[in-house]
This record gives C-alpha cells, sequence and structure tokens, in this order.
C-alpha cells in the first residue's frame, strides 16, 4: 500500500466531450450522511476540461461521502492500470476485463485469446475484487461481432468464477442474451448488472436469481420511468449504486463531466424514488457493496 499511486500514461486517457457542450464542473454537494461506495468508475479517463486526477478525484469523492470506488477497467491496459491503483490507495478496488465492445476487435486481430489469460492472471491480485466489465452490447457492437462477444462474456464468467470474484456485466440492448447466457453456463455468485438499464421484468429476474442491480445516473433521468419503475421492484438487498463516470452524470447536471464526488445526486433520487430515509438508503448500500467485493481496508480483508 506504499508504492505510489499511478497516473495514468497519456496514451491511456480517451478524451470525452463535444464542441459547445458545457463542460464545467459541478461543485461538490452535500455529504451523504452514511459513506458508501461507487460501484462502477472509470478515473483515467480525460474530461476535456481539466484533468481531475484520480487522487483528487477520490478526495473530492470521500468530501461528499464517497469513501470508495471500483475502478473498472475496459480492456489490458486500464485493467492493468486498476489493479495498480487499487494496490497503491485503500479507496480503491479494481475490476478486470476486455468491454464487450473490445473483445471483437481483439478477435479480429487473433488477440483475445492471449488479452483473456492475462485478465485471468490479474483476477488472482487481491484487489481486483470482480472481473469486469464483461457482457453484451448489441447497440455498438453488430452482428459479425456477437460470436466474439458471447465467447469473451463465456470466459471472463469462467474467470471470476474461478477466483471467487464478482462480475460487472455490461448489458446495452442485450438482456434477454445475457439472462440466457447467465442461465446456460452458470452465473458467478455475485453478479452485478452494471449501470442497470433493465425494466420492472428484468428486475424481478434478478430477484429471483439473486443478482445485484447497479443503479447509475440514468435513473434520475426525465425519460426513464421505466429505471425507477424497476427501482421500486428491486430488493432492497440486491441494489447498488454507481456513477460509471466520466459519462451519465445525474440530474441537474446532464451532459456535464462525471466523477463520483457527484454519486449522491443519484443516491438522494434513489432514495426519494424508493420513498426510504437517505441513511437508511445509505447504510444498505455501503452494506450490499461490500457484500459484493468484501473490505475495502486492506487491514480487515487480510485478516
Ligand atoms: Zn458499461
Ligand atoms: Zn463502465
Amino acid at each position: 500500500m506504499t508504492s505510489s499511486p499511478p497516473a495514468p500514461e497519456p496514451g491511456l486517457r480517451k478524451r470525452i466531450g463535444a464542441p459547445g457542450r458545457d463542460m464545467t464542473r459541478p461543485e461538490v454537494p452535500e455529504a451523504l450522511p452514511i459513506p458508501l461506495y461507487d460501484n462502477h468508475t472509470h478515473l483515467e479517463f480525460e474530461d476535456g476540461i481539466d484533468q481531475l486526477e484520480p487522487l483528487e478525484s477520490l478526495d473530492r469523492a470521500e468530501a461528499a461521502g464517497v469513501r470508495g470506488v471500483v475502478q473498472v477497467g475496459t480492456d489490458l491496459e486500464t485493467s492493468r492500470w486498476s489493479a495498480q491503483l487499487a494496490a497503491s490507495d485503500p479507496r480503491v478496488l479494481a475490476a478486470v476485463a476486455l468491454h464487450p465492445n473490445e473483445a471483437p476487435k481483439l478477435f479480429a486481430r487473433g488477440e483475445l485469446s492471449a488479452h483473456l489469460s492475462e485478465i485471468s492472471r490479474l483476477a488472482a491480485e487481491p484487489r481486483v475484487r470482480a472481473v469486469g466489465e464483461t457482457g453484451l452490447d448489441f447497440f455498438r457492437t453488430g452482428e459479425d461481432g456477437r460470436e466474439a462477444q458471447i465467447e469473451a462474456f463465456e470466459t471472463h464468467i469462467d474467470i471470476a468464477k474461478a477466483n471467487g470474484i464478482a462480475m460487472q456485466i455490461h448489458d446495452r440492448d442485450a438482456h434477454d442474451e445475457v439472462v440466457a447466457t447467465l442461465l446456460r453456463v452458470g452465473a458467478p455468485e455475485k453478479t452485478v448488472f452494471h449501470c442497470f438499464s433493465g425494466d420492472a421484468k428484468l428486475a424481478r429476474i434478478c430477484n429471483d436469481r439473486g443478482w445485484f442491480m447497479s443503479f447509475a445516473g440514468t435513473m434520475t433521468f426525465k425519460n426513464a420511468p421505466a429505471l425507477r419503475e424497476a427501482l421500486a421492484v428491486a430488493k432492497p438487498e440486491l441494489i447498488l449504486a454507481e456513477t460509471d463516470a466520466p459519462f451519465l452524470t445525474p440530474e441537474p447536471f446532464r451532459g456535464r463531466p462525471n466523477a463520483p464526488y457527484l454519486l449522491p445526486h443519484t443516491v438522494r433520487r434513489m432514495a426519494e424514488t424508493l420513498n426510504m430515509p437517505l441513511d437508511e438508503l445509505c447504510a444498505q448500500l455501503a452494506a450490499n457493496t461490500e457484500r459484493v467485493y468484501g473490505s475495502w481496508d486492506p487491514e480487515e480483508a487480510a485478516a
């Protein structure tokens, strides 16, 4: 825990933001009454205005009552970096995987299996507590990439099971196929739908199977009543909260750069939707998160 935290290599940073978009950072909101965790974030992204360094981002998050994050890889480089950051900062745990939109590209270059072996090696590190994000994305990847996506998804499922760690699923326009794959090969004990995008029907399936549903800023959007319905249906012990930063900034800041310190906006909206006292929801979310990933505290994890 003493090595200095790695700054993202310039080449690792991907730029977001579009010309003309308001890219100023919202204020740090009032802190949540009970500290909790951001279940899914990408700290390596550059957002087009300032370079919010990972450590500063984590400091801001702490000030807002977000005491820890799961830093998620999407390819080999970001997965390695995520594992390094987690090894160097007690506020970070890592998830490692090849994103479903990356897998078909790697397959086409003949590199998929070598990269999966390296993900498998990283998954054994003590502060890597999830395989993710993996899954299926039929929105950005066409029919021709489907086979590679499914192959990569199944291998990631095996890696999560072999290491006894959680799995974070990226599911975009692919609910039925994701569920079918999980039922066919058997889901890891701790399976999380990251940025849950289903409706009440999928929430009921998750309830029945004991799969976790992680709600992102999308649940605050005006055009997302189905997500709020799903949240209301979800078993309280299966809900989680995340930012998926730098994307999906919650209202009232939709479109501006996201970071873990903005998670309270989503959590407050979740409490409203559930008609639940905020402190009770925060305690529930913190407990659920620790149940999925284990403790962030290096001492406790070693004990
Ligand atoms: Zn995703
Ligand atoms: Zn993500």
